[in-house]
């Protein structure tokens, strides 16, 4: 991993994009056919979204508990 590298996405193969089920706004991209499930929070409104890549939907979702 090298810390200074940045990604220019403009060259890369974006394949689709899921919209926040909160706001609408906030988006996540995704390149090269993302699989699975991902979560993170919106950078529009700051809720917690469940991407689902295989299906091509994004879920509300409740915060992970951090387990030790
Ligand atoms: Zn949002």
């Amino acid at each position: 991993m090298i810390d200074n590298e940045v990604y220019d996405l403009n060259t890369m193969n974006m394949d689709f994009y899921l919209k926040c089920p909160y706001c609408n706004k906030g988006k996540f991209y995704s390149y090269d056919g993302s699989k699975g499930k991902g979560s993170s929070l919106c950078n529009i409104c700051r809720n917690i979204v469940l991407w689902d890549f295989d299906k091509r939907e994004a879920y509300k979702a409740t915060t992970r508990k951090y387990v030790s």
